[in-house]
């Protein structure tokens, strides 16, 4: 924005000054008398500048830009790189005559403009431009393929395209890849293990008890490493097993059976849902965007950081670039079980909310893949697994939870004392960031579950009962619903309409329990404490400040990008499992769904919100 608005006045000066010399020309018209000659004062010679032979490079290829320049009377003081025109990039420097870039990914040809001003030793400068033509890399973009059949599969053929790549990254004993992992009940799967030549007996648990079939009479639970069985290298340590498939019957009239981190779908959702290709490796449909990364890939397994880093993040740049700066987050999905939900925070932008980014316009101070600010951009969400469990608790922590300590007292009497960043158990607020209630001694991940009459064990969230008489709760669909203070923290409801006051019970005590290892087991709910600390959202907007949520983002209304990532082409089967249950999550007003392992988030937010994923609508064919 800086950059557009200086721009504009130098093109402004340039216009005046161009208007006053023609002016200066025509008044002189006539004149006849000349000054006697002088001899000319000595002229600098301004310096000589090459910024290089224009240049066709591959996308997310190391550029170097090599400038020169010289001085005939002289010498070169400074040099200065700067880029002109095209998808932004980060130049390693931008003051010496060589410097360079990554070539960002391109769904299609770009052409980015640099130029090199060369200034000599007196303050003569020249300038000159190289453009560098980025192609979109079509041995990126592999073959697509569908798993075999059972019926067709034979052990050494139909072998997925990106084994070889699994296998470069199995680098750690009892490491595991079932390729794919999302199927279709009829097709097969192949199995790979790293281990040591003596271990894999040891560790094909997942194959004895998984309930898996395999083609051809051997037991299920042999995995090989003699280049046979779909083995791809005999004798490297990794064992394989090709043609294993999910038995029909374990499908129980269901939709899809999901066990052992494998998802088998009934075949009657095949031909459901589709995605179409807007650009190179790039398909859309209403639920999200299907981006095929190429190696890239592999970083789930080693450095998933540098998937989700702003400053790396492939997938988000192929968003931005088709859709525009419309998404207020970005959710990441893995079409294989990875593991490990997370969050990371680029802008906060709303006020009065507790959070304070550290730097300036309130954001968390990555410089972004491609140069802008992004300034919607609120997070990104790593999923890292083909389902939306735990979706909603990550888009709390885009609202709600850190830097919000001390409150509604300090320390260890704040909602949050636990981590900091999500809600501890024992106060009344409820949603998704707070676990089920924890051993007031032993915390975090000992349990208290509750046990009937009939034996029957739960696990419980803390209610107040009738005034000032907290009783432990079976879970049920309210403790995942967000209470009105949280609420209101998101913008979705005005302070006056939070009429409750919460509890935060310090140092809570139960009474009937029994410690076991793992869990506490009670049969007396009640749960009394060494201190009640009483809180509404009056004390909250006293401690915290006004909320003021900006223009760009509704709240009501969130735009999100579904990022379902993969090295290869997603098959059908992982396009349908991953469309239906993004679609699902943000389609569904009730607490349990068809697919969905978590909470749907209009469900969660009593209906005030809904999420937009429709990536077609916002996408055009290019
Ligand atoms: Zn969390």
């Amino acid at each position: 924005m800086t950059w557009i608005r200086f721009r504009t006045q130098e093109m402004r000066l340039t216009f005046i000054i161009s208007v006053g010399a023609v002016v200066v020309s025509c008044g002189g018209g006539g004149g006849t008398s000349s000054a006697p000659e002088l001899p000319p004062p000595p002229v600098n010679v301004a310096p000589i500048v090459e910024a290089g032979s224009d240049l066709t490079v591959g996308e997310q290829t190391k550029v170097d830009l090599i400038g020169s320049a010289s001085d005939s009377d002289g010498t070169i003081s400074t040099y200065n790189w700067t880029q002109t025109s095209g998808i932004a990039v980060k130049l390693s420097g931008t003051d010496t005559a060589e410097t360079s870039f990554d070539a960002p990914a391109a769904s299609k040809q770009n052409i980015l403009t640099f130029q090199l001003t060369a200034t000599d030793n007196n303050g003569a400068a020249t300038t000159d431009t190289v453009n560098v033509t980025v192609n979109s890399n079509p041995g990126s973009v592999l073959e697509k393929w569908e798993p075999s059949l059972i019926s067709e599969c034979t052990t050494d053929s139909n072998i997925s395209p990106v084994l070889p790549l699994a296998q470069n990254f199995m680098t750690q004993d009892g490491q595991r890849v079932m390729e794919p992992s999302i199927i279709f009940i009829d097709q097969t799967f192949t199995f790979l293990l790293k281990a040591a030549p003596d271990a894999p007996s040891l560790s094909v648990d997942l194959l004895k008890f998984g309930g898996y079939g395999v083609v051809g009479v051997d037991d299920v639970s042999l995995v090989f490493d003699d280049g046979t069985h779909g083995d791809l290298v005999a004798g490297d340590g990794i064992f394989t097993r090709s043609c294993l498939y999910v038995l029909e019957e374990s499908l129980a009239g269901n939709d899809f059976v999901h066990s052992s981190n494998l998802w088998a779908l009934s075949t009657a959702l095949r031909g459901t849902e589709t995605a179409d290709y807007i650009a190179q490796g790039v398909r859309v449909n209403d639920a999200g965007f299907f981006i095929e990364l190429g190696d890239e890939y592999s970083n789930r397994l080693t450095n998933n950081w540098r998937l989700l880093n702003p400053e790396y993040c492939q997938a988000c740049l192929r968003a931005w670039q088709l859709a525009g700066d419309i998404f207020d987050f970005f959710a990441m999905s893995t079409r294989d079980p990875v593991g490990g939900a997370g969050y990371v925070r680029v802008h906060d932008n709303i006020l009065g909310t507790g959070f304070n980014p550290p730097c300036e316009p309130r954001s968390y101070c990555y410089s972004i893949i491609d140069g802008q600010e992004h300034q919607k951009l609120t997070g990104i969400i790593w999923m890292g697994w083909p389902g939306i469990g735990g979706l909603n608790h990550e888009l709390g922590h885009g609202f709600l939870g850190v830097e919000t300590r001390n409150f509604p007292a300090d320390g260890a009497r704040a909602w949050n004392a636990g981590d900091l960043f999500h809600l501890d158990s024992d106060i009344t607020v409820t949603g998704e960031l707070a676990g089920p209630f924890w051993d007031p001694v032993r915390g975090w991940p000992h349990a208290v579950q509750l046990e009937n009459e009939a034996g029957e064990r739960f696990e419980t969230y803390l209610t107040e009962d009738v005034d000032g008489i907290f009783r432990l709760k079976a879970l049920d669909d309210n403790n995942r619903i967000w209470d009105d203070i949280l609420l209101y923290m998101m913008g979705l409801l005005p302070p006056e309409d939070v009429t409750k006051t919460y509890y935060k019970l310090f140092n809570p005590r139960l009474s009937d329990c029994i410690t076991e290892e793992l869990n506490t087991v009670c049969t007396n709910d009640l749960v009394t404490a060494e201190e009640l600390i009483p809180f509404t959202v009056t004390d909250f907007i006293a401690q915290f400040g006004t909320r003021s949520v900006p223009p760009y983002l509704d709240p009501k209304r969130i735009q999100m990008g579904v990022l379902n990532i993969s090295d290869r082409p997603h098959t059908e089967a992982e396009i349908v499992w991953l469309t239906k249950t993004y679609r699902e999550f943000v389609t569904s007003s009730e607490a349990v769904g068809q697919f969905i392992d978590g909470t749907p988030w209009s469900w969660a937010t009593k209906g005030l919100s809904t999420i937009e994923i429709n990536a077609a609508l916002h996408t055009s064919s290019n």
